[in-house]
Parts: C-alpha cells; sequence; structure tokens
C-alpha cells in the first residue's frame, strides 16, 4: 500500500527560519496552503497520526515549519499557512519571507502538495505557490480539499473546473481527511517523486 511509508511519520524539529531547519541532506515534500485548507488533518490523515500536525480552530497561529521524517531520507515539511486575515501584516511580511527563502534555498526540496479548499476559487496567493512551483522546477500535486462537503457531482465539477483552468500544473485530485477519499492516490503520488528523486541520485552516483 502506497501510504504505509507515511505511517512511519515522527516529528523531527519545528523552525522558525531556514538556518533552524534540519541538514539539507536527503528528500523533502511540502504541504502549503491558506490557514483552514484542511493541511493540518491531511497530513494526519496521510500518517494515520491523529496528533502529527496541530489541527486548530484558530488559524494562523502555527506560524513554523514543521519537518517530519519518514526515513532517514525522507522528510515532510508543514508549511505555516497563509493567507488568514486576523494575521497582523508585520507578521505575514515576515513570513512570506521566510518561507520564500525556504522555497528558494532548500537544495533537498523536490515537490510541493498545494492544499485549496474544493469550494472555493484558488487565491491569489494559491496562484503565486503554482507559479513558483512550476519556475522552480519543482513537482506539484492540488489536493482540492474537504471534498465530502460536496456532492459527488459538484465536487466532480471543482476538479473539473480547476484542471481545465490550471492545464499547466502538474495534477490535482480531490481529497477528504474526513472520509479517506482520495488518500491513495495522495500516497502514491508521493511516493511516486520520492523514488523518482532518489532513482536519479543513483545516476549521479554512477
Ligand atoms: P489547516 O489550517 O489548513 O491546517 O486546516 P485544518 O486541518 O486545521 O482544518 C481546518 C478546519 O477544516 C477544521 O475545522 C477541520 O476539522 C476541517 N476539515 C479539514 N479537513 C476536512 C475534511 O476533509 N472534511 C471536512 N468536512 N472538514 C475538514
Amino acid at each position: 500500500m502506497s501510504t504505509l511509508l507515511f505511517q512511519q511519520a515522527s516529528f523531527l524539529t519545528s523552525a522558525a527560519n531556514v538556518s533552524q531547519a534540519p541538514a539539507d541532506r536527503g528528500f523533502e515534500i511540502a504541504f502549503c496552503g491558506r490557514s483552514n485548507a484542511g493541511k493540518s488533518s491531511a497530513l494526519n490523515r496521510l500518517t494515520q497520526q491523529k496528533g502529527l500536525a496541530r489541527t486548530s480552530r484558530t488559524p494562523g497561529r502555527t506560524q513554523l515549519i514543521n519537518f517530519f521524517a519518514l526515513d532517514d531520507d525522507r522528510r515532510l515539511v508543514d508549511l505555516p499557512g497563509y493567507g488568514y486575515a486576523k494575521v497582523p501584516q508585520s507578521l505575514k511580511q515576515f513570513w512570506q519571507q521566510h518561507l520564500d527563502h525556504y522555497l528558494r534555498s532548500r537544495s533537498s526540496l523536490i515537490g510541493l502538495v498545494l492544499l485549496v479548499d474544493s469550494r472555493h476559487e484558488p487565491k491569489p496567493f494559491d496562484l503565486a505557490m503554482i507559479d513558483w512551483a512550476k519556475t522552480a522546477g519543482l513537482h506539484l500535486h492540488v489536493l482540492l480539499t474537504k471534498a465530502d462537503k460536496l456532492s459527488k457531482s459538484q465536487s466532480q465539477q471543482a476538479l473539473f473546473r480547476f484542471q481545465r483552468e490550471r492545464r499547466a500544473i502538474g495534477s490535482s485530485q480531490l481529497f477528504s481527511a474526513t472520509s479517506g477519499l482520495g488518500l491513495n492516490e495522495l500516497g502514491g503520488t508521493l511516493s511516486g517523486w520520492f523514488e523518482t528523486a532518489i532513482g536519479s541520485r543513483g545516476q549521479d552516483l554512477l
């Protein structure tokens, strides 16, 4: 099963800036999205660990970059949620700067998982992340979250519309942390990225 790897996740460290991050070796995949998009719930569901990433009813509170080890070589990263109105502007700028630095400088970063609430249109910052991933040559996978809140046909329409309008992006799928919809697809996609990265490192060593 493609999600087994993720059940091994264990908390590694929280970083307030890139200099506090773990050594930039191996490979990592970062989860990002607006506050309240369902990022913590998705990480908890993927790793089958209810308390791994803190789900919070006060969005915008978790302002650290959290690193989780899967094994010696592979990590998941929980980036601070962005775009929550109650976070003061100065804090927003501070975090955008640190996020930007992380995204630009981290050589072990191989891909981004962007979470967008399936009931809403992507916002400018979401689109900026999509552009950024493309420019940086990173894998990008978009989760249209909370799909259980829509009917089957509404959620299919949301996915269809997203894929039609954002044709240039890597891949996207419906996801529900509540029902588990799309869990295997997510696990399979991320495992595939890790496998490709590890395979190409092998090639470099030849
Ligand atoms: P984060 O701020 O992006 O980490 O979002 P959270 O994971 O904390 O989720 C925000 C809110 O949405 C919480 O009240 C969650 O219980 C709820 N939520 C998250 N994922 C789902 C889902 O798949 N279905 C439903 N119905 N609610 C969800």
